[in-house]
């Protein structure tokens, strides 16, 4: 009785805000759009519960995020090959800056996920043919 009290209390959550920091800080990941760095975002699960996840402040976003290298190269794709994750207009720069960096930031979030399965399936693929 005592414990459901201090419960109800003082709210359990599932994930709290120190827990989720240190996950972010092990994992080394950036937010997959901007690359900037990932904060404990307070919410409510499914389940109604109070919880932390991770997430990127500046882009309002939910995210457990890529490892640096991997929002560079998507970046790169990006600005330098005209890779593209989404084919909505891309917005003027100068005539709606705001827009653009919208785009931009959600276009290399895209890649950024394409980017990390590549690898992923790279080093699956890599140890499976060691493996034979
Ligand atoms: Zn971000």
């Amino acid at each position: 009785m005592y414990n459901t009290m201090k419960k109800l209390e003082n709210l359990v959550y599932i994930t709290s805000r120190e827990d989720c920091q240190a996950a972010i800080d092990k994992s080394g990941c950036v937010c997959k759009c901007c690359g900037g760095i990932l904060t404990p975002i307070e919410t409510i699960d499914n389940s109604n519960q109070p919880t932390y996840w991770s997430g990127c402040a500046s882009c309002q976003r939910y995210d457990y995020g890529v490892k640096p290298i991997i929002h560079e190269i998507a970046h790169q794709l990006v600005t330098r090959r005209f890779y593209r994750a989404y084919h909505n207009e891309q917005p003027d720069e100068t005539k709606d800056p705001i827009a653009f960096e919208y785009w931009l930031k959600s276009q290399i979030g895209g890649i950024s996920a394409q980017v990390q399965d590549i690898i992923y399936l790279y080093k699956e693929l890599c140890t499976i043919s060691i493996n034979i």
